[in-house]
């Protein structure tokens, strides 16, 4: 699909917002504490960048700055103003790590698989043996591939990137790598950047037995924004408080500029600037992609950046359509386009039996192709809770 580009304004504009990232990353940052987290330190008190906030069991979350944090009354947000100064880059340092290494640096920089939800690196890894025989796949896209993680990296970190492919090798000799990351043969089309789907592609296998082997620890998935925060701890010293965020223009027709622009943000930092520096036709915002349901919401009430749920932000010139669904017409659009054959015109006829859930990637094709308007995503995701 074409989308035209956008007029060179707009791109003017944001490039200026980002040269003046500095400013815009100072003074106070919010960040939610997610539910259910026990908070034990007494608050307020003095952060140092990359000291534990909330340590929730399955992510953590570090100050993203030196300052001093105070908890709100209702206990839901943390506040840090930040003072003094810290530094945003570290030079590349050449180390080798053992296993036991690698993964105490996961747990004290925070990282987190960027491809899976809610998993962090240090349980994700640790699932897997240096005697074990399995599979590591290595993709460049990410899911919606709102980013070239693969280029930033192959551009700006081979050498710790080869430092990383070294230690993958001797941490799991028995492994075989599947390094697509520099390959450059495989253009990006959607659902390419859906972890199951990339390895059905590129393997061969079919999507149940991916996902039977994903769960049973024969694959581990690496994407590449994973990867970028990998490096950047290994080889840089650089905790996970920093992400990129991806922000596309989509015009009033609904097409969506092919130029993304990103901005690299501090978690906790206000989403403000981005309001500031629109152009003012863009009023509605979603942190959702075209593919999902959209939460839409007023260009003024962005928000501060969330580094677990923030790395991709359209803003619409006129509020996304919401669409009436009709009855279906038998046109079998959905079955035509779903990339896995998973029969997602059984489900709308309520053939549960014949629709294929195991194959279904929930990648939201059948629902765009819909003549019908019918939320046929949703009805998966209904189907499959039970
Ligand atoms: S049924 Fe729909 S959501 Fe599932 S894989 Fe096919 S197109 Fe994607
Ligand atoms: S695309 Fe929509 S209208 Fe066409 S068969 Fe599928 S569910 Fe029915």
């Amino acid at each position: 699909m074409f989308f035209p580009r956008l007029p060179r304004t707009f791109t003017r504009k944001f490039h200026k917002a980002e040269n003046k990232r500095e400013r815009t990353i100072q003074g106070s940052f919010l960040i939610a504490v997610p539910s259910g987290s026990k908070i034990t330190e007494i608050y307020p008190k003095r952060v140092s960048l990359g000291e534990v906030l909330i340590d929730s069991g399955a992510l953590r979350i570090l100050a993203p700055v030196n300052g001093v944090a105070t908890l709100t009354e209702d206990g839901t947000h943390f506040q840090i103003k930040q003072d003094g100064v810290w530094k945003t880059s570290s030079p590349f340092q050449n180390r080798n790590y053992s296993f036991a290494e690698v993964l105490e640096k996961f747990v004290e920089g925070a990282l987190a698989s960027l491809d899976f939800p809610n998993l962090s690196l240090l349980k994700l890894f640790s699932s897997f043996s240096p005697e074990d025989h399995f599979k590591i796949v290595i993709s460049p896209f990410t899911r919606y591939n709102h980013l070239s993680f693969d280029e930033m990296i192959l551009t700006e970190m081979k050498e710790p990137l080869d430092l990383f492919l070294l230690l993958l090798k001797s941490t799991f000799p028995k492994a075989e790598i599947l390094s697509h990351i520099d390959s450059g043969k495989i253009p990006y089309s959607h659902p390419l950047g859906i972890p199951e789907f990339f390895i059905h592609k590129t393997t061969g296998e079919n999507i149940p037995f991916v996902n039977e082997q994903i769960q049973n620890n024969r694959i581990l998935f690496l994407g590449p924004e994973t990867i970028y925060h990998i490096l950047r701890s290994l080889y840089y010293d650089e905790p996970f408080t920093r992400r990129h965020l991806s922000v596309c223009l989509v015009d009033k027709k609904g097409r969506m500029d092919t130029e993304s622009r990103q901005f690299l943000l501090t978690n906790g930092q206000s989403l403000d600037f981005i309001r500031q520096n629109n152009d003012k036709r863009y009023k509605v915002a979603s942190f959702q992609s075209m593919f999902d349901s959209v939460n839409a919401l007023d260009i003024n009430s962005l928000g501060n950046f969330n580094i677990y749920e923030h790395y991709l932000l359209l803003l619409y010139e006129r509020l996304p359509v919401v669409r009436n669904e009709f009855a279906c017409i038998d046109c079998n659009e959905c079955n035509t386009y779903c990339p896995t054959n998973a029969n997602p015109f059984a489900l709308v006829k309520k053939r549960f039996e014949d629709f294929e859930k195991e194959s279904c990637i929930e990648c939201g094709i059948c629902t765009v192709y819909c003549p019908s308007g019918i939320d046929i995503r949703s009805r998966i995701i209904e189907v499959k809770g039970f």
